[in-house]
């Protein structure tokens, strides 16, 4: 089959209730084996290693064993999540490849608007993003460009933000390969059961989303699955403010935050 059409078919499929994809595990590794023909040395897994990713990782590797396996080290992540990665690199008998900040940015940063600075404003908290997950990603994607595409482990269900999430993303270099989009959490728990997968130890605790320490908290019953993160912030709040340059030009609050760090940056 060719892997571009057996994308969109197989998204369609899944779409249509009673669509001819019901077996969505089948189908997952079906959109796999197709991103392993299409991409066969330009693949690798990123992962947080929440159930979600924790299921990708255990269907790519099951059909192509030697893939990269990556995650990114903000320097704020709970111990517990060194607890699982261990875990993840003796069962798979891999090598978790850590993705870590430009340290030079993180001391200009932290000089400037201190270490929590996420709790004082949307746009702190989206720059403290930036410098601690976005611009290393960007980085180390730059210096390894015959990665074509990566697996994730989003789900639609998983937030309103996420309901469009694609099978395949082209949109974005490389491109995104979320897998397992249209399952439910029930599917998760369900494969993660069957399967015996290792579980990030704060489930056990009461997280339904794992990220940065400071940023993610235990949810109680009635909350959403996202409800424990910067759960500080209200939905309106979330909006990241504009600011507008002197000749005009509107420009995005943590943009100037991120220009003030990189300027003070040694
Ligand atoms: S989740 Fe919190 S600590 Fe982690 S990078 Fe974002 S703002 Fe910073």
């Amino acid at each position: 089959m060719d892997p571009l059409a057996s994308f969109s078919e197989i998204d369609s499929a899944r779409k249509t209730p009673g669509g001819a994809a019901t077996d969505k595990v089948a189908s997952a590794r079906e959109l796999i084996a197709g991103a392993i023909r299409e991409f066969p040395d330009g693949l690798a897994i990123l992962t947080s290693f929440q159930r979600e990713g924790l299921v990708v990782l255990d269907l790519v590797l099951s059909l192509a064993p030697h893939t990269p396996v990556l995650t990114i080290d903000t320097g704020r992540l709970p111990a517990a999540t060194y607890d699982i990665i261990a875990a993840v690199e003796k069962r798979y008998n891999t090598k978790v490849e850590l993705i870590t900040p430009d340290s030079a940015e993180v001391a200009s940063m932290v000089s400037l608007y201190g270490r929590d600075l996420f709790e004082e404003s949307v746009p702190n908290r989206m720059l403290c993003c930036q410098i601690r997950k976005v611009r290393p990603l960007d980085r180390y994607m730059t210096r390894n460009p015959g990665i074509s595409a990566i697996f994730i482990g989003l789900r639609r269900g998983q937030s309103d933000t996420r309901a469009e999430v694609e099978l395949i993303d082209r949109s974005s270099e490389p491109a995104r390969i979320s897998a397992i989009a249209d399952w439910s959490a029930e599917d998760v728990a369900a494969y993660t059961r069957e399967h015996e997968l290792p579980e990030h130890p704060l489930y056990a605790a009461g997280y339904t989303s794992i990220g940065c320490d400071p940023c993610t908290r235990a949810v109680t019953a009635g909350e959403s699955e996202r409800a424990g993160r910067w759960w500080w912030e209200s939905e309106t709040d979330k909006e990241c403010g504009i600011h507008f340059t002197p000749d005009g030009r509107a420009e995005r609050a943590v943009d100037v935050l991120l220009r003030e760090v990189l300027s003070n940056t040694k």
